[in-house]
């Protein structure tokens, strides 16, 4: 053999304006191209509004990449906000329009009792601060961070959260998500896939992290996600094992945010040797075959 097969590159996990991601839909689809990426989830928090956007912009730009729908959504479980990704569901669906709605008020509800706490601390009009920073996007606690950094109050997102925004800080406001299970229902509802985003991100020990991977396979979940561009030594071997073990396909994806030096539309994305990977459990999720 002459030439080496390429593995096909799918990111499902990435963000837009139409969240807190800094590129729009357009610039989003035309950097994942120029990356490789073949099949790529936009899977903005709460909301489907940049699927349209970027499905145009693939057709007029003419571009050789397949668009799965996405979301992901905020949950809350035992405590925990638990995001949940939903993959290649009808974005106009009922069930997914409705709990997408209510997250909606959710944020809204949110955004307010943050921004009354963080007045109470001495920092003014941070309602319309972040409401300026996710223009029409949905509000999220990064656009509070912008804000504040832009306020003078920090000099990172990473130490904005530590200071101000994270669980327990002057700013942090317990949300209501709407819980684990409601999360899979309304996707599979949807007809899509359900899959747990960033498993090794919520500080759970492992005992813990077991427990939510049981808990969500028993619910009917569908996948976890394995492989991220930037993971600790062995964390993605340690993560398929664990697909394995709660019979939970495999999904990856960069949750690419905004251009930076770490994390990149398709880097490192691949699989472990023994997991199922998502297109093949659901082929629904698989780039088109070429005749
Ligand atoms: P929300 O869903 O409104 O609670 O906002 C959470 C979002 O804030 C996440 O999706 C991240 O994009 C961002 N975020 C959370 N923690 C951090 C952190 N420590 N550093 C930078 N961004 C963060
Ligand atoms: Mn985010
Ligand atoms: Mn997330
Ligand atoms: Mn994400």
């Amino acid at each position: 053999m002459t030439e080496t097969v390429r593995a096909i590159i799918y990111d499902l996990h990435s963000h837009t304006q139409a969240s807190d991601g800094v590129l729009s839909a357009r610039d989003l689809v035309l950097r994942a191209c120029e990356r490789g990426v073949k099949v790529l989830a936009i899977t903005d928090h709460d909301t489907t509004a940049a699927i349209e956007d970027a499905q145009t912009a693939i057709r007029e730009e003419n571009l050789d990449l397949t668009l799965v729908t996405g979301v992901e959504i905020s949950t809350l479980w035992e405590n925990h906000e638990i995001h949940i990704v939903g993959l290649g569901f009808d974005p106009h669906h009922p069930a997914m329009v409705e709990l997408l709605q209510q997250q909606y008020q959710r944020r809204e509800y949110r955004a307010a009792m943050i921004a009354e706490r963080l007045a109470k601390a001495g920092i003014a009009d941070a309602l319309n601060g972040a409401r300026q920073e996710a223009g029409a996007g949905q509000i999220t606690r990064a656009h509070f961070a912008r804000y504040l950094i832009q306020q003078g109050k920090a000099e990172t997102m990473a130490q904005v959260f530590k200071n101000y925004l994270a669980r327990g800080k002057t700013g942090y406001v317990p949300a209501q998500w709407c819980t684990l299970p409601t999360a899979v229902e309304a996707i599979h509802q949807a007809g899509g896939v359900a899959v747990v985003a960033h498993p090794a991100r919520y500080q759970l020990s492992t005992k813990w992290l077991k427990r939510l991977l049981a808990y969500f396979a028993e619910v009917g979940g569908d996948a976890m996600e394995v492989a991220q561009c930037q993971q600790a030594p062995n964390e993605r071997q340690q993560l398929a094992k664990y697909a394995l073990d709660y019979g939970l396909s495999a999904s990856l994806g960069s949750d690419f945010h905004q251009p930076c030096a770490w994390i990149e539309l398709g880097r490192k994305l691949w699989l472990p040797k023994d997991v199922v990977p998502i297109w093949e459990k659901f082929p629904a999720l698989a780039a088109p075959t070429r005749g």
